[in-house]
Formats: C-alpha cells, sequence, structure tokens
C-alpha cells in the first residue's frame, strides 16, 4: 500500500467537499490538499439540486440569514468575475396563500425576515399610497430590489401574476432570491482549488485511524488497492453518507435523511410565463379528483391515501436558457426520516401527484393531467439537522471537521459554509454566525433549550 502525505483529506466532492477545498487552498501555510470521492465529483446530490437560493430566513435569530447573505455575496462575485458563468438571476421567491387562516402567518414571517435583516419590506394592500413594486428581471441580479414585497390586494396578485389559482389571497415575493448553475459553480470552485494544487483522488473512505484521540491517517480503497494518507486533518463532507464516515471516527451524528425527488416537464402548452419567479403554494391540499376517480380510489386501502390531505410546499420554477419549456416541479408530500439508500427507491406515483398538486397553484395545469405529459425525475437526500441547521467545525476527535447536513440549502449556502469551514481549520477569526452551526452547541444547555421551543425552518 502506497503511503502519501496531506495536510488535509476531505471525504465528499459534492459541493460542500469542492467549497471546501477552495477554500482551504486560498488558505496560507495549508499545502496539500487531498479531495476524495468514490464518484465524479458533484454527482451524487449536488448536481440533483433546483438551484435555487434566497436570503429568507425566518427563525429564532438571525444566523441562517447573516451566513446565506454572505453566501450570495459570494455568489455574486463569482457570477461578476466569471461573466456571468453562474447565470444567477434574482426573479425571486413567490410564496402564495388562499387560505385567510394562514395570511397573518404569512404577515408576522414577512415581517420577521426584515426584521432579521433581509432587507426592507414593502407592504403592497392595493391602496394609492402603495410603495412602488419593482417587477423582476429575469436574467440578472444587479440592481434589483432585495427585502421582500407583501402583496395583500387579491386582485393585484392576479393582475401581476395571471396564472395563479384566482383563490390566491395574499403573497410575498422575497426579492433577494432566485437560482443559477449549480454546476457551475461546482465547476468554478473545483477548477480553482486544482489550479491552486488541490489533488483528486478517485476512492472511498475506508477507516480512519484515530489513535491517541486524533486524526493520523486515512486508508482509501482505489481502483486495484489502497491507499495511506497520513494527515493532521479530516473534513467530513460526505452528504447523505456522512454518518457512515463518522463512524469511522467512532462518532454519531445527530442528522436524519429525507428523500426529496424533483421532476421536469415539458410546458409545450405554455401554460408559464418564462419569466415567472420561483412559486410556492404554502397550503396543504386535498388532491383534486373527479367524483369518479374518488369513488374508484376510496376502493383500495393502497390508493386511499391519494385521498388524504397532502401538506403545503408544492413548488416550481422555469429551468433553462430561452426557447427552452422546461419547468421544475417539487413537492415533498413524504418527508418523513428514511436510510439513505442508494440507488434512490422509485416513486411511479411522484409525476401523477406532483401535477395534481400543482394545478391547486396554476390551475391551467390540469391540461396535462389529461395524457400525462414525458417527465423526468430525479432526487437525493435532505440529510438535517433537528433545527434544519448544518454542522460545520471541528468534531470531537481532534484534526476532524465536518461540513454536512446542509438539507435543501446546500448549493445556495455553499461558498459561506467553505469559508467559514476553512477559518475553522485554519485558525482565523470566525464570523459572530460560527457558533450557530459548530456540532458542539448541542452540548450547551441554554441551546438545548431553544432547541426545545425550535419549529422547523424553512426548507425550500
Ligand atoms: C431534489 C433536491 C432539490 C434541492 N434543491 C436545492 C436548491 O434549490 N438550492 C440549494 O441550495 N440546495 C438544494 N438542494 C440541496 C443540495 O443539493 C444539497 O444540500 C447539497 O448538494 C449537499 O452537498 P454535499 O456536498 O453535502 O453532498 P453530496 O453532493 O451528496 O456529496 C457528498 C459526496 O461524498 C461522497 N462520499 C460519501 N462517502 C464517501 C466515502 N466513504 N468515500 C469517498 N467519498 C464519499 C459521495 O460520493 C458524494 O460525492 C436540493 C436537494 C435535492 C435532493
Amino acid at each position: 500500500m502506497s503511503v502519501q502525505h496531506a495536510d488535509v483529506v476531505i471525504c465528499g466532492a459534492g459541493i460542500a467537499g469542492v467549497s471546501a477545498a477552495y477554500h482551504l487552498a486560498l488558505q496560507p501555510g495549508i499545502g496539500h490538499i487531498v479531495l476524495v470521492d468514490e464518484r465524479p465529483p458533484l454527482t451524487l446530490t449536488s448536481d440533483k439540486s433546483t438551484e435555487a437560493y434566497r436570503n429568507w430566513w425566518p427563525g429564532p435569530d438571525d444566523a441562517m440569514l447573516r451566513l446565506m447573505n454572505r453566501s450570495i455575496d459570494l455568489l455574486e462575485q463569482l457570477d461578476t468575475a466569471s461573466a456571468h458563468r453562474l447565470n444567477l438571476n434574482r426573479r425571486g421567491y413567490l410564496y402564495v396563500t388562499g387560505n385567510p387562516a394562514a395570511v397573518p402567518a404569512l404577515v408576522a414571517s414577512a415581517q420577521l425576515g426584515a426584521q432579521l435583516g433581509a432587507g426592507p419590506l414593502r407592504v403592497h394592500g392595493g391602496s394609492v399610497h402603495d410603495p412602488v413594486y419593482v417587477p423582476g428581471n429575469a436574467e440578472h441580479w444587479q440592481e434589483q430590489p432585495d427585502g421582500a414585497d407583501l402583496l395583500l390586494d387579491p386582485a393585484w396578485i392576479l393582475r401581476r401574476f395571471p396564472y395563479l389559482n384566482p383563490a390566491s389571497l395574499a403573497a410575498l415575493h422575497v426579492r433577494r432570491a432566485g437560482w443559477f448553475s449549480g454546476q457551475q459553480l461546482g465547476m468554478i470552485l473545483l477548477e480553482q482549488a486544482r489550479a491552486r494544487g488541490v489533488q483528486l483522488l478517485t476512492g472511498h473512505v475506508d477507516s480512519i485511524d484515530t489513535r491517541g484521540g486524533r486524526v493520523r491517517s486515512v486508508r482509501v480503497k482505489v481502483a486495484g488497492g489502497e491507499q495511506e494518507l497520513a494527515t493532521p486533518v479530516l473534513v467530513n463532507a460526505a452528504g447523505p453518507l456522512v454518518n457512515s464516515v463518522a463512524a469511522q471516527l467512532g462518532l454519531t451524528l445527530p442528522i436524519f435523511s429525507e428523500l426529496h425527488r424533483k421532476m421536469a416537464l415539458e410546458d409545450r402548452f405554455g401554460i408559464l410565463p418564462r419569466e415567472a419567479p420561483l412559486v410556492i403554494w404554502e397550503d396543504a391540499q386535498q388532491l383534486p379528483w373527479s367524483a369518479e376517480e374518488r369513488a374508484a380510489l376510496a376502493e383500495s386501502a393502497e390508493t386511499q391515501p391519494l385521498l388524504a390531505p397532502f401538506p403545503g410546499g408544492v413548488h416550481f420554477r422555469p429551468e433553462g436558457r430561452p426557447g427552452s419549456q422546461t419547468v421544475l416541479m417539487l413537492w415533498a408530500y413524504h418527508s418523513e426520516p428514511v436510510p439513505p439508500l442508494l440507488p434512490l427507491p422509485a416513486d411511479p406515483e411522484f409525476p401523477e401527484i406532483v401535477l395534481r398538486g400543482m394545478t391547486t397553484l396554476v390551475p391551467g395545469l390540469a391540461a396535462y393531467l389529461e395524457k400525462l405529459p414525458k417527465v423526468s425525475v430525479d432526487g437525493g437526500y435532505y440529510t438535517k439537522t433537528r433545527e434544519n441547521r448544518p454542522l460545520i467545525g471541528p468534531l470531537p476527535v481532534q484534526g476532524a471537521y465536518i461540513l454536512a447536513a446542509l438539507s435543501g440549502y446546500g448549493l445556495m449556502a455553499a461558498c459561506a459554509s467553505g469559508e467559514l469551514l476553512a477559518a475553522h481549520v485554519a485558525g482565523r477569526t470566525l464570523p459572530g454566525y460560527a457558533p450557530a452551526f459548530v456540532p458542539s452547541r448541542y452540548e450547551d444547555p441554554a441551546y438545548q433549550r431553544k432547541l426545545e421551543a425550535w419549529g422547523a425552518t424553512g426548507q425550500l
């Protein structure tokens, strides 16, 4: 077995590991970095993303918002420096409700987001004194508003977004939000990391030597044999497999995984405008079925769940360059924790359930129900902590670090998360939000009390 020395070994070349490699390579004094993955880079979870981002993180404090604002700052810098290679836009997220009882919660979350630092809140109630509403630019993020527009006049909402359910009552248009090419982000970071000497090694991290309570070496199964990497630092960025790598350190992490799928549909009837933002129906719903269909579904225990209430959160966004008809559609109607099995188990019902749910948000999409169009479905795991915040920082084995549990926001958070991880490893000054993400936070009794009162933060 060959033995090689590395200053840092990173396990996982998803967006987390690639961003960690890029930011570590910028640190003076860190020489040889080896990025190990058994798959080609960015091909397990990181290429399944909707590639959306937002700085909208209502929650018990501003830590997520600050992490995300920093990450979006870095995305904007990279987009500028690469002549718009990221295709970053700022079309926003539009959260819509048709439930009168849900309007106060939408208003409260709008106020909280603004208080936490997401930018100004502009309220549009249908009065002549309303502030000006600036429609989003479809392709660019520069000189676009931030903060949010709270739209409380249903007639105005339908004039502006005529494809929405006519029962829409209120909408929140979050403005420092949109989407970008996650694959390009990964490639830019990887290219620049490799240009700074980061070595990509194809192989499976199989065991970690932690004699004496500190990282000493990492054993990697490579084609035709094994390679030992003698190293004082290991970064666990193994995505949904993060717990199996933690087990090699003798640790168990407080995380779980949910299976999330997405589908791409060709909107050949042009029901959805190509310049639309990412649009989310906030309300729980029952799938729309005809009386006959309902009767047939009620007959079998297997199909009865299709008559039960489904959660809120069905959402879409247009995908592709001008001329494309593709629309991405997502709905996590099964979000219970599951073992992260690979390859993903099939769900043949997913396209029809999502399309039916989507007709509640955009009734015109019912045109596709008669003959379901061809769709492509993929997905992956949201690996999460219970409060839906990532794990970034040192683990309780000297020299071991983690950058994981990036849930449904790993692309948008990648830049600031990699930067934060690198600051931990290099012993540099940490930003004020760092303590909110260190794994040791769970040992703090005050944090444990805070957790008890914590609701899950948004996942979109
Ligand atoms: C359907 C869906 C939609 C999403 N939408 C968005 C979105 O709109 N915006 C957003 O920001 N995020 C989104 N996400 C979340 C985002 O994709 C993830 O948070 C992110 O990709 C996680 O990256 P990662 O690097 O942690 O994990 P991964 O990309 O899974 O990378 C982990 C890597 O570790 C490697 N690995 C694991 N164990 C070992 C080992 N023992 N040895 C060697 N290699 C190993 C794996 O091969 C893999 O390549 C979405 C996710 C899904 C599933």
